[in-house]
């Protein structure tokens, strides 16, 4: 049985039995875990507060081989989130990224990047819970590229032309095309837009959520469009947990090709 020594987010929990709690978590050296924490509903329980969604914490687990249910034995609060829960926005905004992150990540396989960039969401949250649209619009861009489900927005997915100068147009699924491939049929990302998403790939969340507050509803409702398609596009279907910010319903015909 291995003892694991980790920073985590607290993503979910389940009530289990009588006294327990199944807790869902992202962890910096394990990836997505799973794992039970023995007393957790009881009044004077080891884990106190810590087990909050969104709680960060320093998490130590035992893990045993070919098990994929860890058990929580340490918690310690690191940062809390708690007090953002109590704006319903705020709550369903964190609770869709949850429910993404629970989506995308990969159990028990560690990926930096992916809890430095969370980590990094929910401190812009934290700093104003006003920006938390623009957050999800930098969470999303990052969870679509680390997984490698983000199209390179530099040139076309059909002829491969370069699209810097060229204007780029986006068919239904958000794949990006030259004017010539998309024949008129895909929409004119605007120039706005472009930048606002090429700016996710280089500031902070705080600062792109900061840039992002002078940004016209033209494009950021573009922005929004062209991420949740790419979503639903891997997902298949529309998060659960998503709000009026997530306008689509899936499309279950067959997909228009063009
Ligand atoms: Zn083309």
């Amino acid at each position: 049985m291995a003892l694991v020594q980790t920073e985590a987010i607290v993503l979910r929990t389940y009530n289990l039995a009588e006294a327990d709690r199944i807790v869902l978590c992202l962890t910096r050296s394990a990836g997505l875990v799973r794992g039970v924490a023995r007393g957790a509903r009881r009044l004077k329980s080891r884990f106190g507060g810590a087990l909050e969604p969104f709680t960060v914490i320093a998490l130590t687990f035992h893990e045993k081989e070919n098990r994929e249910l860890v058990s929580l034995s340490q918690t310690e609060i690191l940062k809390s989130y708690f007090d953002l829960a109590s704006d319903p926005s705020v709550a369903g905004a964190l609770a869709y990224m949850s429910e993404l992150l629970v989506e995308f990540a990969a159990p028990h396989e560690a990926d930096e990047k992916l809890f430095r960039m969370v980590s990094a969401c929910l401190s812009a949250v934290g700093d104003n819970p006003d920006d938390v649209q623009p957050v999800l619009r930098y969470f999303e861009m990052w969870l679509l590229r680390l997984s490698g489900f983000l199209p390179d927005y530099r040139s076309c997915s059909e002829c491969r032309a370069t699209l810097d100068d060229a204007g780029i147009y986006v068919n239904a699924e958000s794949r990006p095309r030259c004017h010539q491939c998309s024949r008129g049929a895909g929409t004119l990302v605007i120039n706005e837009t472009r930048e606002s998403m090429s700016a996710t790939q280089k500031l902070s969340p705080i600062e792109f959520a900061r840039a992002s507050r002078s940004l016209t509803a033209a494009a950021r409702e573009q922005f929004a469009d062209l991420t949740h398609r790419l979503l639903l596009g891997v997902l298949e279907k529309r998060p659960r947990t998503s709000g009026s910010w997530f306008p689509f319903e899936v499309n279950t015909g067959a997909s228009q090709p063009g």
